[in-house]
C-alpha cells in the first residue's frame, strides 16, 4: 500500500495515471483521519516541501507515502511564483486569482521574454524515515489570455514547447506524456517499486 499525501483531486488523477501499472491503487488523504493537519509548506525549495509532505504522512500513518510539490517558474520573474505558485494571489489554491494576477504582472512582457517552466519535485517517504526525491520540468511560454478547460492551476496560460496549444487544451494523456509531474514520478518509480516489493 502507498498513499499520495495530497487532497488535490487533479493531482491525484494525474499521479494515478502516471504510476499505472506500477501502483494499481493509489489513494489520497481525503479519506484519511480528520486529525491529519494541513502540511506546513515552509521549505525553501520544491524538493524540501515534497519531502516534508511525504514524511508527515508516512510517519503519521505508518505506510509508504509519496508527495509532490510543484509550481510555475517564470524566467523574467527570476523563477517566481515558484514555490509560491499555489498562493500567489494570497489565498491557497485560488487558481483563477493566481492566474489573473500573473497575467497582469506580465502585461508589458512580450514574445520571447514570456518563457517559463513547470517544475515538480516528487518524494517518497518510508515509515522508517528513509526519503528519496526526484525532479522533473516542462518548458514552455506563457499566453496573453487563458485558453482551454482541462488541467488545473496555470494550465490555461501555459503553452509547452513543441505544441501550439496550452496544457489546458491537451487531453489528459497528452499532458501526462510530457509533464513535469510525469518526469519526476517516472524517476521516482524504481524507488517506489523497491518499497512495494519490500512490504
Ligand atoms: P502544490 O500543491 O503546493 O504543489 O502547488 C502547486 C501549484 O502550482 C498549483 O496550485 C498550481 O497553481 C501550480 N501547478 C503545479 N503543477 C501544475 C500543473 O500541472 N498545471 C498547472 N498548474 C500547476
Amino acid at each position: 500500500m502507498i498513499i499520495l499525501a495530497s487532497r488535490n483531486a487533479h493531482k491525484l488523477t494525474e499521479v494515478r495515471e502516471i504510476l499505472q501499472p506500477l501502483v494499481p491503487e493509489l489513494d489520497g488523504i481525503d479519506g484519511a483521519p480528520d486529525d491529519i493537519p494541513e502540511p506546513v509548506e515552509d521549505g525553501r525549495t520544491f524538493a524540501e516541501n515534497a519531502v516534508m509532505k511525504a514524511q508527515q504522512i508516512a510517519l503519521r500513518l505508518g505506510v509508504p507515502a509519496i508527495a509532490d510539490d510543484s509550481g510555475l517558474c517564470v524566467d523574467i520573474m527570476g523563477g517566481a511564483p515558484g514555490i509560491f505558485s499555489a498562493r500567489w494571489a494570497g489565498r491557497h489554491g485560488d487558481d483563477l486569482a493566481n492566474l489573473h494576477l500573473l497575467l497582469n504582472q506580465l502585461d508589458d512582457v512580450k514574445g520571447e521574454d514570456r518563457t517559463a517552466r513547470f517544475v515538480c519535485a516528487a518524494a517518497l517517504a518510508l515509515p522508517d524515515g528513509t526519503v528519496v526525491v526526484e525532479e522533473g520540468e516542462m518548458a514552455g511560454t506563457l499566453r496573453y489570455e487563458p485558453v482551454g478547460e482541462g488541467g488545473f492551476g496555470y494550465d490555461p496560460i501555459f503553452q509547452p514547447d513543441g505544441h501550439d496549444v496550452t496544457t489546458a487544451q491537451l487531453a489528459p494523456e497528452e499532458k501526462n506524456a510530457i509533464s513535469h509531474r510525469r518526469k519526476a514520478f517516472e524517476a521516482l518509480a524504481p524507488h517506489i517499486q523497491r518499497a512495494l516489493e519490500a512490504e
